[in-house]
């Protein structure tokens, strides 16, 4: 399979909603409309000599132009680049050179008033395009403003993709280190697809709200494309808004979303809608679901909620909780879905069942490899073919996956390991704290020690040795935080992730 024939609908049937916004009228398209869009925006590529291995970097907002113009360059055998719209110039520059962009698709406008995207692709010769919604002419237009380096290339022929092409580019979030460039072909791809309409049973009957941004696997293939392939109708607005959530959700009758922990929160924090709406399930995937905002969320939406696992390498999904009638246990990451999950020790062999060790996966969905990364792929994959996550973990005695913490990250305090998550967890519940993120700091005596930075809660008042002797009569006592850090906000990704490193960074400049 490829994405050309992975988007699968009746053809009368609503594919595609952007609610409308002040400003802008609501784009409702259906499958047939919106199969003729991208045909027809695939040509536009050709035409400027786009084909076998462009890289197209997409960087506009959720819309229906994001759409079309991310399965046009995949149907065109290049390969597309999402970014996000919301990077400095710095990040833009990082990213479109990394990845060699062709072409970088901006927003109407943005040429007009040189936006970062505009200057770094001019930067690396890109061709600079404004790729939007023509209301008038009621179509994605692909407006060139500048060629680049495709100046002079012959038109190319419109191609056909294969299911070993690269579809798309996407970097890791750079969590651990530098951002890693994750190759994925239409075949990893299509294999997510099948693998998430089957856990959560898609069919052409849902309907999502995708809230999630589509320049990671999160919202790509969980939020956009395993949809598409089932032929179920996408409600897309250009952004996540609380207070409007609700009121897309009721309108256009959506039956499930997916989202990150941190979403889910903000949600919680709203009114819940009245009446409440009918929801079939929803999902919580990218970070640590706590049980306690589980148990909220099914109290209050009155629907299963599923946390899956998921990374980029692996094209997004790799385990979830079942729908009802399987169990569904906070606290883990469920059971691999049509991708196959062990658990094994340094040396990449078995170890007894229950017993902590690296996260191991094997499937069609994942990645063969980093590109221009000799060094991370090196280790990347085990003696027997398992693609490392760098996560720690292991099974429960149902065989659902319980994620400890990242390998990288394991608080080493003179060989003695600690899980930052499980500090984390023990932290959030003193009434006092808001948010607790732990990680080691160096130490002469113990090699590394244990850290915390703590958002308190509005008004609350703690001091640094009350926490100490709190986590001390709950928690063993070498895993008691020797560096309690106060801050006002907590440094995080634009998907809601924390960086431990970057925290880390951040609070040890308070030492200076
Ligand atoms: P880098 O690889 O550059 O360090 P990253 O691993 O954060 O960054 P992503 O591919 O975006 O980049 O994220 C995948 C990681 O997110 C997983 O390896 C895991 O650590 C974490 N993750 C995903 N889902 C969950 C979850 N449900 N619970 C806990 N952690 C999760
Ligand atoms: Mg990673």
């Amino acid at each position: 399979a490829t994405l050309q024939t992975a988007v699968r609908g009746d053809s009368g049937a609503v594919a595609v909603v952007v609610p409308a916004r002040p400003g802008a009228d609501a784009v409702t398209v259906s499958y047939k409309d919106l199969v003729a869009e991208i045909a027809s925006f695939q040509r536009k590529l050709a035409a400027i000599g786009l084909g076998l291995g462009s890289p197209v970097s997409i960087a506009t907002v959720n819309s229906y132009e994001f759409i079309v113009s991310f399965l046009a360059a995949a149907w065109q055998r290049g390969i597309a680049a999402p970014l996000n719209p919301a990077y400095k110039q710095d990040e833009f520059e990082f990213y479109i050179e990394d990845v060699k962009s062709a072409i970088v698709l901006v927003p109407k406008g943005a040429y007009q008033s040189e936006t970062p995207a505009v200057k770094a692709a001019r930067k690396f010769k890109a061709a600079i395009a404004e790729c939007y919604w023509d209301a008038a002419k009621k179509e994605v237009a692909l407006d060139v403003k500048e060629l680049g380096q495709l100046e002079g290339k012959p038109a190319q022929p419109v191609l056909k993709a294969t299911p070993e092409d690269v579809a798309l580019v996407l970097h890791t979030s750079g969590t651990t280190s530098r951002p890693k460039v994750v190759p994925l072909s239409h075949r990893n791809l299509t294999r997510t697809m099948s693998n998430i309409q089957a856990t959560y049973q898609l069919t052409a009957a849902d309907r999502t709200m995708l809230v999630m941004p589509l320049f990671h696997v999160h919202g790509l293939l969980c939020g956009l494309l395993a949809p598409l392939s089932t032929g179920g109708s996408l409600v897309v607005p250009t952004k996540f808004s609380a207070t409007d959530f609700w009121k897309d959700f009721a309108a256009y009758k959506a039956n499930w979303y997916t989202a990150v922990p941190t979403i889910h929160q903000i949600l919680l924090k709203n009114p819940t809608p009245n009446p409440l709406p009918q929801i079939r399930f929803i999902r919580s995937c990218s970070s640590p679901l706590s049980p306690t905002v589980f148990h909220a969320l099914e109290a209050t939406y009155k629907a299963p909620v599923l946390e899956a696992y998921a990374m980029t390498e692996a094209a997004h999904q790799m385990t979830s909780n079942p729908l009802p009638p399987g169990k569904r246990k906070p606290g883990t990451v469920g059971l691999g879905q049509g991708v196959e999950v062990v658990i094994l020790n340094d040396a990449g062999d078995p170890i007894p069942r229950g017993s902590e060790g690296e996260i191991c996966i094997r499937g069609e969905n994942v990645t063969t490899g980093y590109l221009n990364n000799p060094t991370a792929n090196a280790s990347a994959f085990t003696k027997s073919g398992y693609f490392r996550t760098g996560d720690q973990g292991r099974l429960d005695e149902d065989g659902y996956v319980v994620i400890t913490g990242r390998i990288k990250e394991l608080i080493n305090k003179g060989g003695e390991k600690i899980s930052p998550i499980e500090l984390d967890n023990a932290l959030a519940r003193h009434p006092a704290v808001g948010e607790a993120v732990s990680f080691a700091v160096p130490d002469e005596m113990y090699g590394q020690e244990v850290a915390v930075a703590i958002v308190l809660k509005p008004g609350a008042r703690l001091l640094h040795d009350e926490l100490r002797s709190w986590v001390g009569e709950r928690l063993a006592k070498f895993k008691v935080p020797k560096k309690v850090y106060f801050t006002d906000v907590m440094p995080k990704t634009a998907t809601g992730k924390i960086q431990r490193r970057i925290v880390a960074e951040e609070m040890q400049k308070q030492d200076a």
